[in-house]
């Protein structure tokens, strides 16, 4: 098994993986309509990365995405290693959803944390089938239930998700200040890949809107 990485490492990695993937970001692969992203909305992670209001949202959410991704793992691993009774009652979770589709599962991180079946929008044919119906229909029956935790199991449980809640707060901290330290890089490739595309845009926009002559 390869040893985990520190954060600063890991925000390194991701960081260069989204620098790869910007240059490949056209207005036109965004799809669906512009409402408010719950993972993107007032981050500390897009101040920290010196993304502004202006940047294109697929652009903000694939780099944010990816930053989540390391946070969620950092609390996975203590969870793993330092939380034996909340690991516990998360694997029994995992058992009792696997083998069911999820639409969620296995996604760029791009297109994470986005509603996968969004509305359609007015004209357009509605979807046949909704990937989330699909994940309904698929999703095996639940096991028998098992028996109550007791007062002390409860108490315990509560204990260690403060525990891994304060983790979660912890790395995310620590992804942010790691993430101040690329904002050159980051800052660059906006200019370079991403401000071009705004502009040509907004000029085919005015062009259009002219009056013909
Ligand atoms: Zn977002």
């Amino acid at each position: 098994m390869i040893l985990a990485g520190t954060i600063e490492e890991r925000v390194s990695v991701a960081v260069d993986a989204w620098l790869r993937w910007v240059p490949s970001w056209t207005p036109g692969t965004h799809r669906g309509r512009a409402r408010l992203c719950r993972r993107c909305t007032g981050s500390p992670l897009l101040a920290a990365a010196g993304l502004t209001a202006d940047v294109p949202h697929q652009v903000m959410h694939a780099l944010v995405s990816r930053m989540q991704r390391i946070i969620e793992r950092r609390v996975d691993e203590f969870t793993a290693s330092e939380l034996p009774a909340l690991h516990a009652e998360l694997t029994g979770e995992q058992l009792w959803s696997a083998g069911g589709y999820d639409p969620a599962e296995g996604l760029a991180p791009e297109y994470e944390g986005l509603d996968p079946d969004p509305e359609p929008d007015e004209g357009e044919q509605p979807f046949l089938f909704t990937l989330a119906g699909l994940a309904e229909e698929s999703r095996p029956a639940p096991p028998l239930p098992r028996p109550p935790l007791s007062p002390e199991e409860k108490q315990r449980l509560r204990h260690e998700i403060e525990l891994a809640d304060r983790c979660a707060a912890e790395a995310g901290r620590e992804v942010c200040f790691a993430l101040m330290e690329h904002r050159t890089r980051i800052e660059s490739a906006i200019h370079r890949f991403v401000e071009p595309q705004i502009r040509a845009m907004l000029d085919e926009l005015s062009r259009n809107l002219e009056p013909p002559q």
